[in-house]
């Protein structure tokens, strides 16, 4: 497969579609040079996001030992040391939070789309992600303040973290038939050998 083929799963989460952001997002995604081959407005259920973070069998323990150890960088104690209680608790915040309203799910195609959205989205929290991406950019949580108030962190967008989560992401939020395979005109010059016949 030639990389201009990759593709990755992004979901506009219902806080950025609340702080009227969509177009932002997109257009950011847009301008580095992908293309949507893919793009719906969903209400989902506890069921669907339940699947999506665990697509990854790994995430639960990844995500809670993460969890502790911010913990206690912070020089705070966990309430628990198993990673799998502490994810427990995350992902009950992450349902209520994916589900409190539409979401913007999509698929963007083309060279190295898994890496390049994570680079445009940023790290996870806001308040530490650079300046210059969409979550450096636009928002201002901090795990201080939403583990304080036991609830998801508002991070605005959904990015698959590797080319194996994208494809099993857009499976479960994507129908075959919903993607769209076409030409975008400015595919010439991003990939083109031979660009010839651009001088009259
Ligand atoms: P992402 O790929 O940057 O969105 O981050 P992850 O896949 O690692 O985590 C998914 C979601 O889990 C995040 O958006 C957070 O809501 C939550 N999460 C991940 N890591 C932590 C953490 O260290 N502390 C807390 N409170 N939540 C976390
Ligand atoms: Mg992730």
């Amino acid at each position: 497969m030639h990389p201009k083929k990759e593709r990755t799963f992004v979901a506009v989460k219902p806080d950025g579609v609340q702080r009227s952001l969509i177009g932002e997002i997109i257009g950011r995604f847009e301008k580095v040079g992908l293309k949507l081959v893919g793009m719906k407005m969903v209400v989902v259920d506890q069921e669907h996001i339940e699947k999506h973070y665990t697509l990854d069998p790994e995430w639960r323990r990844i995500t809670g030992e993460k969890t502790i150890a911010s913990y206690k960088a912070k020089g705070l104690v966990p309430w628990t040391e198993d990673p799998f209680e502490v994810t427990d608790r995350v992902l009950k915040n992450l349902i209520s939070f994916m589900t409190s309203g539409p979401v913007v799910a999509m698929v963007w195609e083309g060279a190295h789309a898994v890496k390049l959205v994570r680079k445009l989205v940023g790290g996870t929290e806001p308040l530490t992600s650079d300046v210059g991406t969409i979550r450096g950019d636009f928002v201002l949580d901090s795990y201080a303040m939403s583990d304080g108030d036991n609830r998801s962190i508002r991070n605005l967008v959904h990015a698959s973290g590797s080319v194996e989560d994208s494809a099993k992401e857009i499976d479960l939020w994507f129908k075959k038939d919903e993607m769209i395979n076409y030409k975008l005109v400015q595919e010439a010059i991003l990939y083109d050998v031979n660009i010839d016949g651009i001088l009259e």
